[in-house]
């Protein structure tokens, strides 16, 4: 039996696809896709050549987050085109596909497969520095998909996005378990949404009055630092949301041997930025996510 005519014809597409980095998670809603985004930014900030692909097939975020919903997928005779941010930056979800973007795209394994499959092979990248493939959550068929379609190009590693909790962090010690099964290296894992920084000013202070009711006193705590400490109102306030008491990623990397790449909290900038398809970087206001993102970058 010869070797596998899809796998030749995806090796053959990636030949000039330098580096594919998996971005998993064990769990949804922990940053997995904003992540991905803002590494594709960054990386197409630092003039490399990026290509996203969104695996994703029943949740695809990775549309909006990069500023490019409602587009369309081109044809050509090199195959499918991806959709470009900017002339070094193009992606391929989903969700570009999809009519009616609030349709359920109900599908079993095999289809699922089928499309991944198409994406790996009939996607015209050109030459890539770098492909970043944003997976769903949990270890399922588009993972095994994933590893066994990139078996012959090989992988160069994988980014595990988890927030600080126990229950996020347990379900990560499952995808560290996947990655050594499957033979993918654990490039590190990040911790997001690790407590919530924010400018001093963009908080909404309140007392409670005698009669027990939630007094807005935001106005006069700023009029009161502006006349007695003005300083005050560039500082950064930072705090702990979740319960990080068990140690968080850090501890749980160090017991399974794998890099921590760093922590980023909770910042209300880098929601925004996601929500309106922008890179944090760009953003001022971005300052602490954007510095802790950029911090776990240079560091892959
Ligand atoms: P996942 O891909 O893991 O399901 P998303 O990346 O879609 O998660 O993130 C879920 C929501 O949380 C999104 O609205 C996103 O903008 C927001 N979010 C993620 N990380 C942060 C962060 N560090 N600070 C603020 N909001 C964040």
């Amino acid at each position: 039996k010869g070797p596998d005519p899809d796998l030749v014809a995806i090796a053959e597409r990636l030949a000039n696809v330098k580096h594919k980095i998996l971005v998993l998670s064990g769990k949804g809603g922990v940053g997995k896709s904003t992540f991905s985004a803002q590494l594709a930014f960054a990386l197409a900030a630092m003039d490399f050549q990026v290509g996203l692909l969104d695996i994703d097939i029943c949740g695809p975020s990775i549309p909006k987050m990069l500023g490019l919903e409602g587009q369309d997928i081109h044809q050509s005779n090199l195959g499918w085109s991806p959709v470009y941010v900017e002339s070094n930056l193009g992606v391929m979800s989903i969700g570009f596909m999809l009519p009616n973007p609030d349709e359920a795209v109900i599908w079993r394994g095999p289809r699922k497969n089928g499309l991944i499959k198409q994406f790996l092979k009939d996607v015209d990248w050109g030459e890539l520095d770098f492909l970043v493939i944003d997976a769903p959550p949990g270890t399922s068929d588009e993972h095994i998909s994933i590893v066994q379609f990139l078996q012959a190009t090989g992988i160069d590693g994988a980014i595990i996005v988890t927030t600080p909790q126990q229950v996020s962090l347990i379900d990560v010690r499952k995808e560290v378990s996947f990655c050594k099964k499957v033979g993918v290296q654990v490039l590190g894992v990040v911790e997001n949404m690790s407590g919530l920084c924010q400018p001093v000013t963009e908080f909404k202070f309140t007392r409670m009055t005698e009669t027990g009711e939630q007094k807005d006193v935001t106005e006069w705590v700023m009029e009161y630092m502006k006349e007695k400490a003005p300083e005050m109102l560039n500082l950064i306030a930072c705090s702990e949301v979740f319960d990080s008491s068990g140690g968080g990623a850090a501890k749980m990397c160090r017991e399974m041997g794998v890099p921590f790449l760093g922590k980023v909290p909770l910042d209300p900038q880098l929601c925004r930025a996601a929500e309106e398809g922008r890179s944090c970087f760009a953003d001022q206001k971005c300052g602490v996510s954007a510095t802790a993102l950029k911090t776990i970058i240079e560091k892959l």
